[in-house]
This record gives structure tokens, sequence and C-alpha cells, in this order.
């Protein structure tokens, strides 16, 4: 790691072995993380992994059961949220409908006792800076969905907290507005700097948005690392389905790769296991007409659905899910041969589930 993000990182949040329980439930369970200052991170996981659970106690509307957390080194486990240098978006945006979209803005700074012209300055500013600025005069009905979206952030933003929280901010979204506003959300925290922490469950706004990902599954954190990092190198079968579609080949170790239902894959490391799994992403095997000097594997096309950029392909025998990137139309019924290179194979630590 770099001494700049070390540096970047002593002046983030230090999330130390936190654990929640709610009844029987262990919403949270020894989770541990680190948040460099600046720095787009986010939490992804399935319905009830305890994403939400973990921003709450960040906000400090939630206490932990156990565990510390830090911010630019200063513990803050038991500060207020009042006192915490931190802002939080909610999936609804929870606008005031009486009040003007400049008076929305405003409000945070009002109830702090913010001089008027002080008070205009910054809100006009991030009425501008998010493309609000035809906006000022208009109530909440009078906007869409992605317009309220991003008052709601302006008026986080206008507070200039240490670190915005957003919890699920675009799921109230279709998917063409929801595109458009994670770039936005991307781009303005890339110029303004401050640290983001984004709650999710969807694996494609994790991906285009982060600088990196913690990846949750039932209170723990399963993997944490860049969008390249989870994608690529997946841990388990949980984060390789999760993080999109990946095919789960069973397999047992031997000389020089595995044993599998489609005959021996030559692989590039040896795995820790003797029998296990290792999984390819569908877009990383190749498809041919001749056969591969290794890992070739002869199949049949058995159904073919077109995504508008793609085609997804599934083969016999096996159910094997290939996706091609190429405009290619393979009709079901011909034989094709497939590679799967050793580098792309990855070697997973869990027996598929
Ligand atoms: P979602 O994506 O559905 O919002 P999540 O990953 O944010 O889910 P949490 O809301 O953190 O999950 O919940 C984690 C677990 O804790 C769930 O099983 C949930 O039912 C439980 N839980 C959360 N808050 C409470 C509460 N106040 N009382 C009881 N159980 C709770």
């Amino acid at each position: 790691m770099s001494q700049n993000l070390n540096a970047k990182i002593d002046q983030g949040l230090s999330i130390q072995n936190i654990s929640k329980q709610f009844g029987d439930v262990k919403a949270l369970d020894d989770v541990s993380l680190n948040v460099a200052q600046g720095e787009f991170f986010t939490l992804l996981g399935p319905s009830g992994c305890g994403k939400t659970t973990l921003l709450r106690i960040i906000a400090g509307l939630e206490l932990a059961d156990a565990g510390r957390i830090f911010s630019g080194g200063k513990e803050i486990t038991r500060l207020p949220a009042i006192k915490r240098q931190v802002n939080t978006v909610f999936q609804s945006y929870a606008l005031f409908p009486h009040l003007t979209i400049f008076e929305n803005v405003a409000f945070g700074l009002r109830s702090r006792k913010f001089p008027e012209d002080e008070i205009r300055k910054r809100v006009h500013r991030r009425l501008e800076m998010l493309d609000l600025g035809a906006m000022a005069r208009r109530h909440p009905h009078q906007l869409s969905g992605g317009q309220k979206q991003r008052v709601a952030l302006a008026r986080a933003l206008v507070n200039e907290p240490d670190v915005l929280l957003l919890d699920e901010p675009m799921s109230a979204l279709d998917a063409r507005l929801r595109a458009q506003v994670q770039e936005d959300l991307r781009r303005l925290q890339r110029k303004l700097g401050h640290t983001f922490i984004l709650v999710t469950h969807d694996q494609a706004e994790a991906l285009v948005c982060s600088d990196r990902i913690a990846v949750m599954r039932q209170g723990q954190v399963r993997q944490c690392g860049t969008p390249e990092a989870v994608y690529d190198n997946p841990r388990d079968s949980f984060v390789a389905k999760f993080l999109g579609a990946a095919n789960l080949i069973p397999a047992t170790r031997v000389d020089g790769g595995v044993d599998t239902a489609f005959g021996f894959l030559a692989l590039e490391k040896v795995p820790p296991w003797t029998t296990g799994t290792v999984a390819i992403r569908p877009e990383w095997i190749g498809i041919g007409e001749t056969q591969p000097a290794v890992n070739g594997i002869r199949a049949r096309v058995s159904e073919i659905v077109y995504r508008g950029t793609s085609f997804d392909l599934w083969l016999e025998p096996g159910p094997l899910r290939v996706r091609t990137s190429s405009y290619r139309r393979i009709d079901p019924g011909r034989d094709v041969w497939l590679e799967l290179a050793p580098r792309e194979l990855v070697i997973l630590e869990d027996e598929a589930c």
C-alpha cells in the first residue's frame, strides 16, 4: 500500500471489530474496515446482510454492542450523531414538501444559524454544481425523481460533511436515470474529494461508482478491494456470484491442474484444497472453430439469448453459461470449441454453494 494511501487511511474512518445483535439476529459480526479520506467506498450485499446497520452505526444513529470507530484518528464510537462530521442521504429523499428547493437545501445551515449571505452563497453553489440552479424556486412536487435525488444530495453536501453516507439513494429511480445519477455521483465525489460511503445491493452500481467495495454476507465482510479485484479475483463462490454471472465448476486437484466434469483443466496456480471450485466469468471464455492448445472443451450451443450488445449462450454438455461480447450469433445445435484459459480460471476457497 502506498504511503499516500496510508496517510489517507489515517485521516479517514477506521471501523474496528464492530458487532451488533438484534434479538437472535447477528446483524454485524466482528466487522473491521478502513475507509480512506476522500475515498468512494461501497458496502455491497444482499438484503439483510447488515449494510444499513453499519451505516447507521457510522452515522451515530445506532450504537454497536462491541467494537470501536475512529475518524481522523479520534475515537467517535459513542459520539452523538449531531457532533459527527457525517451526513446521510436516505433512500426516500425526505424533502420538505412545503419548502422551495432553495429552502430545503438551506435548512441545515439555517438551523445552525449561519448568516443569511453565507447561506445564499453556499446553497447557490451546491445547486449550480448539481445542475439545479433553475429549480431553486420550485417545490419538490414540481421535480422529477432524479432531480429530487439531486436536491437531497445538495442538502447533505451543503453542510460540507467529512463523510457522506448514502443509503440506497438510487433505488427509487428507473434504470436510465439511475445510470445517470451514478455517473453524476461519481463525478461529484471526485470533484469534491469528500469521503462517500454508499450502501447498495446492486453490483453494477457498486462497480461503476466505487474506489473500493466491501462485499458483505450475513453480518460479515467476505471481501474488500477495488472493483477490478473483487470482480476478477472473487474469494469464494458467494462473492463470485454476487458480483455478476460466473460459471462455478466443481473440481478435484490433480497434477498441473484440476479434474472436472469437462475433463482436465490446466491452472496457473496450485489450489490449496483437494476438492473445491474454480470459477470463470462468461465473457472470459473463448469460443472458436478450432481446438485450442490448452483447456479446450467441445460443446454444443443449446440456447441463445440476444442482449443488445452481446449474446448469452447456454452450452451442452453441462450447465455452462457463456456470454460472447461480440455481435456474432451462433445458432443452437452448432458445435464449438470453448477455451477456458488457465489465467482466467479463478481458484475459489470454498466448495460451490
Ligand atoms: P436491506 O438491503 O434490505 O436494507 P441490509 O443489508 O441493510 O438490508 P440491515 O437493515 O442492516 O440489512 O439488517 C441486518 C439484519 O438485522 C436483518 O436481519 C434485519 O432484519 C435486522 N435488523 C435491522 N434493524 C433491526 C431492528 N431495529 N430490530 C430488529 N432487527 C433488526
